[in-house]
């Protein structure tokens, strides 16, 4: 009998989170010799979703939930999902359903053909914006110029069904500013991609924007490549070989010709321009910088607040599937808030 955990990191989704149990249910129930059961992260939601996780899981025994201690993002949900999942493999969704259920027992069945990361890959790119497929384009071409190993994965998202061996990796990496998208590249083991199409939210609103997928990009970028670094050097090496050209020019034009070079908007022109490269380089090295100020203070990356009906002490992540015990027999909704 396999176990298989379904992870749901929840923002604010008190209008869709009682829709999401049965929609699932009804994929999983039939698959043979699986067992499936749920964990929610609640990822200090401001609405009802905690009230409304605490009576799912007092009400069905396979419904398990997390609080943090307050908003952290999804990525920090997900690693408490994973950190606490006690399947032999986990299956992350998104909780407004816009990750359509319908495609579990296919990655069930290439999970069990020997798959230890089986991913969704969109087909639905098409109908996004111009702006936006651009800027996507620009992204994936900087980080496989910058010569890693390994290659992310277009269009592929959190949707994915985690082996054992991979959730157990992927907890290895201990660091804040997680790109997850990288992290799952990074770890290997044997991937295969399925096509899905991201379905419209069930109900509520999206938390991105431009800005956000911005912050991700420059994330995605300074933590898994100094190649900015690196073209900053190019910049600079070729602006002094240009210098050099333009100085000769110079220099003989006064000497030979006698010609009293032009003064103001070529120095206004090289003076901005210089400074314009040097604020960028600065900013980027500032890039490298904050990440290293964020890690090196080893904060945890979530804080858990409660678990299952419990208000809990944090403190730390726990041993690998030592998590949270199925049956609950006295499992009652905590009364102090
Ligand atoms: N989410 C979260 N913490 C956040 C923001 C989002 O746990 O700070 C969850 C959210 O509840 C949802 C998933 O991450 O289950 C994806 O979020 P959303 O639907 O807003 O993003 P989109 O589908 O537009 O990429
Ligand atoms: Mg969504």
């Amino acid at each position: 009998m396999d176990k298989i955990t379904i992870v749901v990191p929840c923002y604010n989704e008190e209008e869709v989170i009682e829709l999401f149990y049965p929609e699932v249910q009804k994929h999983v129930e039939n698959i043979p010799d699986c067992k499936f059961n749920y964990l929610f992260v609640n990822d200090g939601s401001r609405d009802g979703t905690l009230e409304k996780l605490r009576a799912l899981a007092e009400k069905y025994e396979n419904i398990n939930y997390l609080s943090l201690s307050r908003n952290f993002g999804k990525e920090p949900a997900m690693m408490a999902g994973l950190d606490y999942a006690d399947g032999d493999a986990v299956i992350i969704m998104d909780s407004d359903l816009q990750h359509p259920p319908s495609a579990i027992p296919e990655m069930v069945r290439l999970w069990r053909e020997g798959y230890d990361d089986v991913c969704g890959k969109r087909t639905d790119r098409a109908g996004e914006t111009f702006f936006k497929r651009t800027m996507a384009n620009l992204f994936y071409a900087m980080m496989k110029r910058a010569g890693n190993r390994y290659e992310l994965q277009r269009d592929v998202g959190d949707f994915r069904l985690l082996d054992r061996r991979c959730i157990e990796a992927l907890r290895l990496m201990r660091e804040n500013q997680r790109f997850t998208k990288g992290l799952f590249t990074w770890v290997g083991f044997r991937k295969k991609e399925f096509p899905f199409a991201v379905q419209p939210r069930a109900a509520g609103t999206t938390t991105w924007n431009y800005f956000a997928l911005f912050n991700l990009a420059m994330k995605g970028m300074t933590s898994f490549t100094t190649a900015p670094l690196r073209m900053m050097i190019f910049l600079g090496l070729s602006v002094s070989c240009f210098a050099i050209i333009y100085m000769l020019i110079v220099l003989f034009d006064a000497l030979l010709y006698g010609d009293p070079v032009a003064g103001y908007p070529t120095l206004m022109t090289v003076l901005l321009f210089l400074g314009g490269t040097q604020l960028l380089a600065l900013g980027i090295i500032g890039e490298y910088l904050g990440q290293i100020f964020y890690e090196s203070k080893h904060r945890p990356i979530y804080l858990i607040d409660e678990m299952n009906g419990e208000r809990m002490v944090y403190s730390g992540f726990p041993a690998p599937k030592e998590n949270f015990t199925a049956p609950r027999e006295n499992f009652k909704t905590p009364t102090k808030k």
